[in-house]
């Protein structure tokens, strides 16, 4: 497969950032060799980066699919135009952050293909450790007159507002004097005020069109422990002045969050050219763009959600395969350049619309199909017992058989197995009464032959008989081989049959037969395409099948295999060692997906 890459599917961003580049916008910047104020930067060299942007998720849970989108997109920029994508904990709200999601978060940028070392240094950051730059910049805004400090009730200030049609009402204390502002706002960092008995508000224009911007919260009290500054703060930045600050101080040229972010642009500008006007951000400064957050069909990504169904044991634990965290993902069998080409694939774009699940599905195959080895494997099997072969080969007799590991890539070698007097097959390749058009095994009539098929990579074998229970279950199909009819020899083709079916020797393993293991069948969590739309309850929609498990006879090549390997079952699609429970002598798989997106639309 050596078919040059396909350039990269232009988009709107690639184009803002290729103006940027061509305009020289950011040419100019300093870069210290770590974030700062605009005089550390100043005092460094020309930034070796062409562009910087980052990616900032919030250690408060694990990582899903449309995280996925947004790394491979921030990475992906910062690769494809020479610069550089910084890790960031967005971590300045002191609840619900654990090590445990850090490390879960760190592990999956990594296993996407992404890090954060360039040009010497590594560029994982904290935003709680911007927290001193944060109090001083507030300091600063209040000095200017830019903010002041609010002791409306909370009810007072959602009534003073306004709404879309009606300005909002100044607050009575949004006059007060800076000497006043500073004081308070030092007793509010200093402990002497209870949680909600006032804020900082940034002083922009109570009757803007634009609600983010009539006097925004930018500070608030909040007695509770940081996990990375402990006690020291008792007031914490608001997300919103937050992040304008975290990006400059790291010199991000270009700024990239999902539409919902759009109104809060305003203020983002807002915060950070007034603190550049006082001198303590360099210019140019860090711009927002918004695209369109991934929504997939049959899948929820609120973080909440996915933790009702890990809490409610739904699901067993964030890495279950039908979860659509990374986690979950890679344990599903996905690869990293399969989410890749997803990404790439969906593209980005200024709009809500919905990706189909196909799509993800697709993109696995189109990676897997030209890597993945090939292995005959038997889901539901059904005993094969040929009648004639201690005649036709001699009593005994183990015949040797092989197969390629890849149908299009001879290079890679050849699987050895073998066939013998008994076989496993697939149930659904027997019909005692085979609808019209069925070319696989059925008993003969009275007036007609039974089925013919030939045995993949083996011989053409006749359908004699089957055996029930007293249930009228089948329990075992007979069969008579045809001699000189083996795959490879010159007499393959001499007999034509329309139907050729997979199967694993029953002999033992030594002997080249097949090895039990355990299948786990995944399909789609949900029914619904769009689960939680709307405010549904997402747990009335659940797929009572989105797990079967099945004791499955597979080729001796695929037990051998090491956890987290994938293969294409030939006929069923494409499986993966499970990374957890796989062992030698105890193989365990999950199907990844389908050979083809089966499901009529
Ligand atoms: P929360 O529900 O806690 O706000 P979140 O999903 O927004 O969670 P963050 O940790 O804030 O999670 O997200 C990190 C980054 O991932 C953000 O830049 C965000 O824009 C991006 N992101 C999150 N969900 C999606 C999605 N569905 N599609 C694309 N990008 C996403
Ligand atoms: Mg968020």
């Amino acid at each position: 497969m050596s078919a040059p890459e396909a350039p990269k599917p232009s988009n709107f961003l690639r184009a803002i950032i290729e103006r940027d580049l061509a305009a020289g916008t950011y040419a100019q910047r300093h870069w210290a060799g770590s974030p700062g104020d605009a005089a550390h930067q100043g005092s460094g060299a020309l930034d070796p980066a062409r562009i910087r942007t980052r990616f900032p998720p919030e250690p408060n849970g694990y990582l899903h699919v449309g995280h996925a989108k947004s790394i491979c997109l921030n990475f992906g920029l910062a690769r494809d135009y020479g610069g550089v994508c910084h890790m960031r904990f967005d971590d300045t709200n002191p609840e619900k952050e654990e090590q445990e999601y850090v490390d879960s978060i760190l592990d999956a940028v990594q296993w996407l293909g992404f890090g954060w070392e360039a040009n010497g240094t590594s560029h994982l950051y904290y935003a709680s450790n911007y927290f001193d730059f944060m109090y001083r910049a507030a300091e600063a805004l209040i000095e200017a007159g830019h903010a002041y400090v609010d002791e409306q009730t909370p009810e007072e200030m959602r009534a003073n507002r306004g709404d879309f049609g009606t300005p909002g009402t100044d607050s009575p204390y949004r006059n007060r004097s800076v000497e006043e502002n500073l004081r308070r706002f030092r007793e509010m960092r200093d402990g002497q005020h209870a949680d909600g008995a006032m804020v900082l508000r940034a002083r922009i224009d109570m009757a803007s069109p634009n609600i983010n911007l009539r006097d925004p919260a930018i500070y608030r009290i909040k007695h509770a422990t940081h996990h990375n500054t402990g006690d020291r703060w008792c007031i914490y930045p608001m997300y919103t002045y937050a992040h304008p600050i975290e990006d400059a101080l790291e010199n991000i040229t270009h700024s990239l969050c999902t539409l919902e972010f759009e109104d809060q642009r305003p203020f983002y500008d807002w915060v950070l050219e007034r603190l550049a006007d006082l001198g303590l951000l360099a210019r140019p400064l860090p711009k927002q763009y918004e695209f369109g957050r991934l929504n997939l069909t049959y899948v929820i990504t609120s973080k909440r959600k996915l933790k009702a169904l890990v809490d409610e044991q739904v699901v067993n634990g964030w890495d279950d395969p039908r979860m659509p965290t990374i986690v979950g993902l890679r344990r599903r069998g996905y690869t990293p350049e399969s989410l890749q080409l997803f990404a790439e694939r969906i593209g980005v774009a200024k709009d809500y619309s919905w990706i189909d699940y196909a799509t993800l599905e697709q993109s696995l195959r189109d990676d897997l199909d030209p890597k993945a080895p090939r292995g005959l494997a038997v889901l539901d099997p059904l005993k094969l017992v040929l009648e004639n072969w201690d005649e036709a080969l001699g009593a005994g007799h183990i015949e040797p058989c092989s197969a390629p590991v890849h149908p299009s890539q001879p290079e890679r070698g050849r699987r050895e197995f073998a066939l013998a007097r008994e076989a496993w097959i697939e149930r659904e390749d027997f019909a005692i009464d085979p609808p019209k058009g069925y070319h696989r095994l059925y008993p003969p009539k009275a007036d007609a032959a039974g089925g013919r098929v030939r045995l993949k990579y083996g011989y053409v074998i006749e359908c004699t008989g089957y055996e029930q229970d007293a249930e009228g279950r089948v329990t075992q199909v007979r069969a008579r081989l045809l001699p000189d009819t083996k795959s490879g020899t010159p007499g393959a083709d001499s007999v034509k049959v329309k139907g050729v079916i997979g199967w694993v020797g029953a002999q033992p393993v030594e002997q080249g037969g097949g090895v039990a293991a355990e299948v786990r069948l995944y399909d789609r969590l949900f029914t619904e395409a769009q689960p939680d739309a709307g405010g549904r309850d997402f747990k009335a929609s659940l797929n009572p099948d989105s797990l079967r498990v099945v004791q499955a006879m597979v080729e001796p090549s695929l037990a051998t295999a090491a956890p987290d390997q994938r293969f294409q079952f030939e006929r069923h699609g494409y499986f993966v060692t499970d990374r957890v429970d796989h062992a030698a002598g105890r193989p365990v798989f999950n199907r990844i997906t389908g050979l083809k997106d089966s499901r009529g639309r």
